[in-house]
């Protein structure tokens, strides 16, 4: 089938790849002029396991095309997605600029029927927004061609995105027109094949689902660190807890980590939009908001630690840090936690020596600027000389590290952990000072 996908950020990139790898047509639509030359050069912009092979391959087999060029876009796909930002406005709500631009792009261009599917994360009532976005510009243009506009949001975790999307736990697919349901579900076959699971309904519960989901996601988050500081005031261990809680097959062990906050491009965004958008129809989301605030808090959780360790005082010292992105598996440093951290360190007067496998690049970008921030070649240099050490992100490569190699590089064996990566009583045995989220302060 031939698909358009305008925006080929971390969605629109992987949507597009795996639907040319299932053999489908494609053609990648971006404003960003650098992100598609590079993409033209075989270069991927975003770091996603399996994704590089997935593009090149596909772009060498000219099933998967990119250009600047959006009336090409336009007349190419049958099916056309939008999958561009949807930012935070000043206020939390989302904002729909970039998503509302190209429906009027796709008005401006189309020349016959097109099916819309908006794959943004986008507040309920998008759809509507979009189709009089485009209606209206075919009314100034004076042509009269039938559309549709689908909701199809996404659901793929980065990191894991193209499993995710290769084999989704859900299509959900938000329309009223059985011609626009019929198409949908041909594109998706490929990946329908075990059993099915699409689910179609009503476009406004399928806008409404994507931001129940996360904020379902990021309420577990919220309420286990909420249980993790009760934990460590109550000389409790969260993590006892947590194995303790996760057997109920009620609860279950997905998700009920506790650490030093979510970060992401979605989960704060989308818990904020959602807050905004109850608001405008009248309702206070007393839970999310909660929800907010813990994160916000638990931010700063580690900082608090160093703080407290260090007497209020940490100008001068110098700060090594382990993991940068988010979340472990991505490049993304979009409210990464590690940010809050870095951020409160500097304006304290510390210097941070940083590391982590993939976010080193985005972090330079980030901080260019930044004359106390020291990025290292490996876990080990950013150790050096340093006063203590601080994970920020749960990596892999950080789960079994060389203990004695930590204490003897730090000038003091004072580790803080915002992601329980280790057992406290063999850190005892080690001869580290350790700090973890809700598992009693330092032995
Ligand atoms: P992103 O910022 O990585 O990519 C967005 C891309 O859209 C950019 O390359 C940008 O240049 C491009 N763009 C902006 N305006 C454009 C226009 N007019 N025409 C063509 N391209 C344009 O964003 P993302 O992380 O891929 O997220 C996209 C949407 O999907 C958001 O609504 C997000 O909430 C949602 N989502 C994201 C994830 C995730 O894990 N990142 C998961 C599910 C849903």
């Amino acid at each position: 089938m031939k698909v358009t996908v305008f925006g080929i950020g971390y969605v629109g990139l992987v949507q597009a790849a795996v639907l040319a790898e299932v053999g489908h047509d494609v053609v990648c639509v971006d404003v960003d002029e650098n992100k598609v030359a590079r993409l033209q050069d075989g270069e991927i912009p975003i770091y996603e396991p399996g994704l590089t092979p997935l593009v090149q391959s596909n772009y060498q087999s000219g099933r998967l095309k990119f250009t600047t060029d959006a009336s090409e876009g336009v007349s190419h796909g049958d099916l056309i997605f939008i999958a561009v930002g949807t930012p935070p406005d000043e206020d939390g709500s989302a904002d729909l600029k970039y998503v509302l631009a190209v429906a009027e792009t796709i008005a401006s261009n189309m020349q016959k029927y097109k099916i819309v599917i908006n794959k943004s994360t986008v507040p309920v009532g998008t759809a509507d927004k979009v189709r009089e976005k485009i209606a209206t510009v075919l009314q100034t243009k004076n042509k009269n061609i039938d559309f549709d506009v689908v909701s199809n949001p996404e659901f793929l975790k980065e990191g894991a995105a193209v499993n995710d999307c290769m084999r989704p736990d859900r299509i959900i697919i938000g329309t009223h027109s059985a011609k626009a349901e019929t198409k949908l579900r041909e594109l998706y076959a490929p990946f329908n094949r075990n059993h099915d699971k699409v689910i179609v309904m009503d476009i406004r519960s399928a806008e409404l689902t994507k931001y129940a989901a996360n904020c379902m996601l990021a309420t577990k988050i919220s309420f286990m660190n909420e249980i993790a500081n009760l934990a460590e005031r109550f000389g409790a261990d969260v993590e006892n807890v947590r194995r303790g809680i996760g057997s109920d097959p009620r609860i279950g062990y997905q998700f009920i980590y506790p650490g030093c906050g979510y970060g992401g491009s979605c989960f704060p965004k989308d818990v904020q939009a959602l807050i905004r958008s109850a608001n405008s129809v009248g309702y206070q989301a007393k839970i999310l908001e909660s929800v907010e605030a813990v994160n916000y808090t638990q931010k700063e959780k580690l900082f608090e630690y160093i703080m407290g360790h260090f007497d209020h005082d940490v100008k001068g010292k110098t700060v090594a840090l382990w993991g940068l992105a988010f979340k472990p598996n991505t490049d993304d440093m979009r409210e990464a936690s590690s940010r809050v951290l870095m951020e409160k360190l500097w304006e304290a007067g510390a210097r941070v020596q940083a590391y982590d496998p993939e976010a080193m690049e985005e972090t330079q970008r980030i901080y260019a600027d930044q004359p106390n921030l020291k990025l290292m070649g490996t876990k080990e240099a950013a150790l050096a000389e340093a006063d203590c050490l601080v994970i920020c992100t749960e990596w892999q490569a950080f789960r079994a590290p060389d203990f004695e190699l930590i204490k003897n590089k730090l000038k003091q064996p004072l580790v803080f952990d915002g992601r329980n990566l280790y057992e406290p009583s063999r850190m005892k045995e080690y001869g580290l000072q350790y700090y973890a989220i809700g598992r009693g302060l330092s032995v």
